[in-house]
């Protein structure tokens, strides 16, 4: 399959009208308002979640907003309950257009005392974790005629960050994984693109000290940190056909922190 200009690009209508997406960790923070953005724009969303309760919550908050979407209970570690995640939303709602790679964990140490645990926990949440989800919503998007999907990474993995060997690590796994991911998929219309934030204040950045986090936050040139929903904008842009001729690419969202 060769992958056109969709038709839809510019029309006026909401830009993801007809469109299914998955988000993983999606009962929290960033995720949360990935979910409520593409929502409003018009898609049918799986809110997925290592917390199945917190995911039932937020799926009904959207609906209650007027909104499409169901709650799926899923460990992103787990080949199977992923494999049923992507089958939840082809059944449920006829296909798979956009999944969002953004389930994540902090496990921080120095290196001396980072254990092997802690190590492995970080990189099977966000690598192994959108290794899986890319590869089964590869799938499901191929016999659907194409699909966006995107990775949450983190500027730490773009310049590394102390204390976060693991971290690092992963997040900057994931942008090799959307590139690699890109130009296999990319004959099935499908774009793989990955968002790096920088400092957004939710639930994982809430165990900062407030002197650590007024350090950070003098690091930013825009002077503030981000908000959770100027994440979901750029999500948006990736998922939509705005960004129909965008593939491979990495798109930094930190008010200029990591030029
Ligand atoms: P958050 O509020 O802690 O949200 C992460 C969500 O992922 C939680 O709901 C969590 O569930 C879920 N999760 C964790 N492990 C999972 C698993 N194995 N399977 C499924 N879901 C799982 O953190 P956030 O700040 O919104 O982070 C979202 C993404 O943005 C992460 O990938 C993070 O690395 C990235 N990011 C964040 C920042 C920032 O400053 N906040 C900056 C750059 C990148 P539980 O609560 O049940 O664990």
């Amino acid at each position: 399959m060769t992958a056109t200009r969709p038709t839809t690009v510019s029309s006026a209508g909401p830009l993801l009208a007809g469109r299914t997406a998955v988000v993983t960790g999606a009962a929290s923070g960033i995720g949360l308002a990935i979910a409520r953005t593409l929502s409003s724009h018009g898609a049918a969303v799986v809110v997925a979640d290592l917390d199945g309760a917190a995911a039932a919550l937020a799926a009904d908050d959207i609906t209650e907003s007027g909104g499409t979407a169901t709650a799926v209970e899923v460990d992103v570690t787990d080949e199977r309950r992923v494999q049923t995640m992507v089958d939840h939303a082809v059944e449920t709602y006829g296909g798979l257009h956009v999944l969002v790679n953004n389930a994540g964990i902090t496990r921080d140490a120095s290196l001396p005392k980072m254990s092997l645990d802690q190590f492995r926990a970080v990189v099977d949440v966000h690598l192994q974790g959108a290794w899986l989800g890319t590869r089964a919503a590869a799938a499901a998007m191929r016999e659907g005629g194409g699909g966006s999907i995107v990775m949450i990474s983190s500027t730490s993995g773009k310049t590394g960050v102390f204390g976060q060997t693991n971290y690092s690590a992963a997040k900057a796994g994931m942008v090799g994984l959307a590139k690699a991911a890109a130009r296999e998929v990319a004959r099935h219309a499908i774009r793989v693109n990955v968002v790096q934030p920088g400092l957004v204040r939710t639930p994982m950045t809430e165990a900062l000290t407030p002197e650590v986090w007024r350090q950070k936050v003098s690091e930013v040139p825009l002077g503030r940190a981000g908000e959770p929903a100027e994440i979901a904008d750029a999500v948006l842009f990736l998922a939509s056909d705005l960004s129909s001729y965008v593939t491979g690419t990495v798109l930094e969202v930190h008010g200029g922190r990591s030029m």
